[in-house]
């Protein structure tokens, strides 16, 4: 039993959604109701007006010059990425399957970035066909780019992705410095833009991106000016006038005991800095950041019913019908060190005194599939809901839906 008494969970509240009769309601509807609605669970459901609320709160504190775009591969439904195409001013896109959700949601090509270490010739293709700016990674991409301008009588749209030289402290995951497949090294440019500077390519400016998951507005605040030094430095062998420069994001949001909401006033003035200075060195510049699970992670949740419930020597389990094939990153496996809880309730007895520590797993037939360990939560039985907080982002794009036959996850936009 000493485990179920020990330090209770500290999770940051989950305030974002209301409650009604002791049931999480969201986008106005009760969640048995939408259940119904749905017709299924397990379902994850988004809230607009919470990702419509968080980039109104994003751009009041952020200076107006400054351009928010969504990485879409936080969430790839194509409903969201309809909606956000109206509210951010790009869509960042890591593959042409990416591409086509964006193009057909409505994003304007010229506002659409297209990153990631892998582009395959197709893909450039179409990138170029589609007007889209393609951040190059490598020198085989500036060849191949070079090649296809030639082949559609196009003038490819290219920034470089920068390899800095300097990390994101304090990342959840770090893509930049040191050894890294994403991006060019730092040092190498000088040449490389002077090899862009002599081709049919259109130079447009330079994407650094160090990290992600970051809860330190230090931390990104150093990376952002670091970036930005970085770039005043690569810019004099620039080859045209920078009108592109995307210093990255790596805002993080609270998962955990402990952690709490990224502080934005330090980020606002550290980018209204920033600002001012680009306003000099870069007159023609956008000035981007890109961000993903900041935008959608804290609107939505993921909903499975309790199908079984037992006791083995003195542990009470949940199983619900729906598990790490449908929310990796709850399970831990997905980019966890060790593993920890995500914020969790029974969303039908919410407000109810907490009467057991339960573990909940999935259904599949492996240990991995565990969704909260030994958690404090009301008293729950065959029938009732199990909601998943903070899973807005990576969640079911980023799960292994085939692993072990069970139906996919439904996704909801409310
Ligand atoms: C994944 C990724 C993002 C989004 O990261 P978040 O942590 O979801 O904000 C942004 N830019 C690039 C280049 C990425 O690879």
């Amino acid at each position: 039993m000493s485990t179920q008494s020990r330090s209770a969970p500290t999770h940051v509240g989950m305030d974002q959604f209301k409650v009604a009769d002791n049931q999480l309601v969201i986008g106005g509807i009760p969640l048995r109701q939408l259940a119904a609605r749905v017709g299924q669970t397990p379902f994850y459901a988004y809230d607009r007006n919470l990702i419509q609320q968080r980039i109104r709160d994003l751009r009041n504190a952020l200076p107006a010059s400054i351009k928010i775009h969504f990485a879409m591969k936080a969430n790839p439904m194509p409903a969201v990425v309809g909606l956000m195409t109206n509210l951010v001013d790009g869509i960042d896109v890591a593959s042409a399957g990416e591409l086509k959700i964006a193009l057909d949601a409505g994003a304007n090509p010229r506002e659409i970035s297209f990153a990631g270490p892998g582009k395959r010739q197709t893909e450039l293709r179409q990138a170029v066909a589609s007007g889209v700016l393609v951040n190059i990674e490598s020198v085989r991409e500036i060849d191949e780019l070079v090649e296809i301008g030639r082949e559609l009588n196009l003038k490819p749209r290219v920034a470089i992705r920068v390899n800095p030289d300097f990390e994101l402290k304090g990342s959840g995951m770090k893509m930049g410095g040191g050894p890294k497949q994403f991006g060019i090294d730092a040092e190498a440019l000088p040449e490389i833009l002077h090899q862009i500077g002599q081709s049919n390519l259109s130079f447009e400016g330079f994407h650094l991106f160090a990290g992600s998951q970051n809860l330190s507005a230090d931390s990104i605040c150093e990376a952002q000016r670091k970036s930005y030094e970085l770039a005043c430095r690569l810019a004099s062998d620039a080859p045209a006038p920078i009108r592109f420069l995307n210093l990255g994001g790596g805002f993080g949001i609270p998962y955990f005991p402990g952690e709490k909401r990224l502080d934005l006033e330090p980020i606002g003035n550290n980018l209204a800095d920033i600002a001012a200075k680009a306003k000099v060195d870069f007159p023609e510049a956008e000035i981007v950041i890109e961000l993903g699970r900041y935008l959608v992670g804290e609107a939505g949740i993921y909903v499975a019913e309790v199908i079984d419930r037992k006791i083995s020597r003195g542990q009470t389990f949940l199983v619900i019908n729906g598990g790490l094939n449908h929310h990796l990153s709850a399970s831990g496996n997905f980019g966890q060190v060790i593993r920890k809880n995500y914020p969790v309730a029974i969303g039908n007895k919410v407000g109810l005194a907490n009467g057991e520590a339960v573990s909940v797993v999935g259904p599949l037939c492996t240990p991995l599939d565990l969704l909260a360990d030994k958690m404090p939560l009301p008293e729950a039985e065959r029938g009732d809901i199990f909601v998943i907080f903070q899973s807005g982002a990576y969640g079911a794009s980023a799960s292994p839906q085939n692993f072990l036959g069970h139906p996919p996850v439904a996704e909801v936009l409310v």
